[in-house]
């Protein structure tokens, strides 16, 4: 789960990690007023969505293209007079207001959102600091090390995928010890290849200390500061915060999980989760559903293998009842891109006999407008399949999964076709 800037720095903020004061607002009037209750000076009024590439991003009314947008919020056109950015540096409550009117209600286009862009409802309107240095820092897991790993980097405030691509060498790596957090030798090390010097890198490695402690503590699955600044002054700041939570941690953290925001969510995987289902939307336009995540990834082998492209992850789980399969069809069916439909399910405590029956109460309950294709094994599976055959119902039966998809990949071309 993703949570927007201004939440992630109230988060860090209470956990000990510097971040700059600011007030998050939903009209321009609100962001006038907050423009004095900072203090005023240099302000910077920020478009809240879940997407990074603000700064070169692009707000825009309905009136302009889209693909216009993206192609200027990614550089590749040069950007007309008067278009907002997504971050706006203001010196007036008059030009903090207007700064509001000009984002807010809109869309922002950037090019981490696609043409789509995202809403935005929200400002955060936060105290301007001067930037003697912009740096890197992000957190996340590596899955050969079993561990996180805290990367920085001297060259921030840009993409870090280019440094990474093109100077790998400027990325220091700190693997974590989950139990230990960051050790002070380690705090000292990071701190040495920033470039922090005196009191700023002791500010730099509580700075970083606090950071990983909220990593670890709050079962993130990705960090990132970019940029972390050094002030004018010596100070050492979190300009910018991305921050994903692991989902099969929530339960333990009602207080993150309360802070979706369930407009900047897939609508379809928001309903599944209602449900109790694994859900995700992928490109494709060959539905699956299936029982277990080793089989649902499996069998999305199989269909790319076979020349067709999955249109979700879906993984019903072992106890599924009939309501969730009633459910999982509905989900599918609603993407208008689905031409057709895999049940791939194994039947081993749960026998396929009742797994067909349910599967036949389901399809006369939908409208199945596309071919379902079912592969049952297990338990009682040619009972199973004799009931899907003699049923009446235009349902095709595999048996094995090369079958399976080869017979699904033909159904979906044969109907879009
Ligand atoms: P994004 O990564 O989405 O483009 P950032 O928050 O990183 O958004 O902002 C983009 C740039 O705007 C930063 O790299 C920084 O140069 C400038 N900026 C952002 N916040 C501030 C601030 N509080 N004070 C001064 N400059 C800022
Ligand atoms: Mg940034």
């Amino acid at each position: 789960m993703n949570v927007h800037e201004y939440q992630a720095k109230e988060l860090l903020g209470k956990a000990g990690v510097a971040v700059p004061a600011g007030i998050v607002v939903e009209t321009p009037a609100e962001a006038a007023k907050a423009y004095d209750a900072l203090g005023g000076g240099l302000v910077v009024v920020k478009a809240q969505v879940h997407a990074g590439g603000r700064g070169k991003g692009v707000a825009v009314g309905p009136e302009v293209d889209r693909a216009e947008a993206l192609a200027i919020a990614s550089g590749e056109k040069p950007r007309p007079d008067g278009m907002a950015k997504g971050v706006q540096l203001v010196k007036s409550a008059a030009d903090a207001e207007k700064a509001a009117a000009s984002l807010l209600g809109k869309t922002l286009v950037t090019y981490q959102t696609g043409a789509d862009g995202r809403t935005v409802k929200q400002v955060l309107v936060t105290v301007g600091h001067d930037i003697a240095r912009e740096l890197y820092l992000g957190i996340a897991i590596d899955r050969n090390l079993k561990r996180p790993v805290l990367m920085a980097s001297t060259e921030g405030g840009v993409e870090i995928e280019t440094v990474a691509a093109r100077s790998p060498e400027k990325i220091h790596r700190e693997p974590i010890d989950v139990g230990l957090g960051l050790a002070d030798f380690q705090a000292r090390k990071v701190c040495k290849a920033l470039e922090l010097t005196g009191d700023t890198a002791k500010k730099g490695a509580v700075f970083l200390k606090n950071f990983v402690k909220f990593f670890i503590d709050t079962d993130s699955s990705l960090a990132e500061i970019n940029p972390l600044i050094v002030t004018d002054k010596g100070d050492v700041l979190a300009l910018d915060c991305k921050l994903n939570f692991d989902d099969n941690a929530l339960f333990r953290h009602k207080d993150i999980a309360a802070l979706i925001d369930e407009d900047e969510e897939d609508p379809a995987e928001l309903r599944a989760g209602r449900s109790g289902l694994s859900y995700v939307s992928l490109d494709g336009d060959i539905a699956c559903l299936v029982n277990g995540a080793g089989l649902a990834m499996s069998t999305m082998d199989l269909i790319k293998y076979h020349g067709g492209e999955p249109a979700n992850f879906l993984d019903v789980g072992g106890g599924a009842n009939k309501d969730q399969v009633l459910e999982a069809f509905r989900i599918l069916l609603d993407s208008p891109r689905v031409s057709a439909v895999l049940v791939n399910i194994f039947g081993g405590i749960m026998r396929c006999d009742i797994i067909a029956s349910a599967l036949l109460a389901a399809y006369d309950e939908i409208d199945f407008r596309v071919p379902l294709v079912v592969r049952l094994e297990g338990t009682n599976s040619d009972v199973g399949r004799d009931l899907l055959d003699k049923s009446g119902r235009k349902i095709i039966t595999a048996s094995g999964l090369t079958d399976a998809a080869q017979k699904v990949v033909a159904a979906a071309k044969a109907h879009s076709a």
